[in-house]
């Protein structure tokens, strides 16, 4: 019940089909509060099913983004078009997003199974059918079994005959959000220009390095992400708690308002960017 699987099991209900939907989380989790950008590829196929309200108004509303150097004089502004050849983007919190999208399946009577996990994936030629196996022993049959189960995808072993592990990109990115006022955004002059009902975007670019620093929902919460090089290896994990003082020491010559904006965070997550090779099939035989 991710991105994916939600925006298909919607899309194969409104083609009429009976849709149900099998999810190993009991519950939706928050995901360490983080910003998504759906983009307004994504956007223009949700906005069809009547969400562009609710999405827009839980949305990061930045209409500009100031880009500077690393040692903060402004590149340019650059402004952002909303809407994008007639089509939105939903930049927001990922799990309020998230759950806009799983609760309009739920409204579409889709069944959607928590807490069930899959651990065999199955079709027959000869029937035509195919099905997955749950964990507790139960085995659903369809005709059609769509994978949509993440970076750890057991239906993509399924469906290529092998196991396909991510690799490191060579690249990981530190992220995170958290609450303005808590924090002291506004006291700090090296902040305060993220403490505005205006929503804002700024970007820093520096070598092997980019760092961004934004606020949303009127300046309530402010979310920063820095990308740096990281060549170390992925196991069955990629996501680590991330040292505020790692942070620091790489825009230590930097602009202080990207020091400013670190420091303020309780706590960041390190997060690895890995890559898939291309898929050479979709389709099981
Ligand atoms: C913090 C963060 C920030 C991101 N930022 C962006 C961004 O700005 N823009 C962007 O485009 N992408 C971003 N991404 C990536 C994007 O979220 C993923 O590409 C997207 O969520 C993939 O969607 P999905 O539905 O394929 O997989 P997922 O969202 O991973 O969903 C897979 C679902 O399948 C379930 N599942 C897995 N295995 C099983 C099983 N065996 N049985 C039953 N259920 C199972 C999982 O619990 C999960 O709910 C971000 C990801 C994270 C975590």
């Amino acid at each position: 019940a991710g991105f994916g699987g939600i925006a298909c099991a919607v899309e194969c209900k409104r083609k009429g089909h009976r849709v149900v939907v099998v999810e190993k989380v009991r519950e939706l989790k928050q995901l360490g509060y983080q910003l998504i950008s759906l983009g307004a590829n994504a956007g223009r196929i949700i906005a069809r099913w009547g969400l562009h309200e609710k999405l827009a108004s839980i949305s990061t509303q930045a209409r500009q983004v100031h880009i500077h150097d690393y040692l903060g004089g402004l590149i340019q502004i650059q402004q952002l078009s909303w809407p994008l050849f007639g089509a939105y983007s939903y930049n927001g919190h990922r799990a309020l997003l998230h759950q806009v999208l799983f609760e309009h399946a739920q409204s579409l009577g889709i069944e959607i199974r928590m807490g069930q996990q899959v651990v065999e994936y199955w079709d027959d030629e000869a029937s035509g059918k195919a099905g997955v196996r749950i964990q507790s022993g139960e085995s659903l049959e369809a005709d059609v079994v769509v994978g949509a189960d993440g970076v750890k995808s057991l239906a993509r072993k399924f469906v290529i005959g092998y196991s396909d592990n991510p690799k490191p990109s060579g690249y990981a990115i530190y992220r995170a959000w958290f609450d303005a006022e808590e924090h002291g955004i506004k006291t700090d002059p090296l902040t305060d220009y993220l403490a505005v009902r205006e929503d804002k975007l700024h970007v820093w670019i520096g070598k092997d390095v980019h760092f961004i620093a934004c606020n949303s929902q009127q300046g309530k919460t402010i979310c920063w992400l820095l990308t740096h090089k990281d060549d170390s290896a992925v196991d069955s994990e990629w996501s680590f708690p991330g040292k505020i003082e790692d942070v620091l020491s790489i825009v230590k010559d930097w602009d202080p308002r990207c020091a400013a904006v670190i420091s303020k965070a309780p706590s960041c997550i390190d997060w690895k960017l890995l890559i898939h090779d291309p898929l050479p099939t979709w389709v099981s035989k």
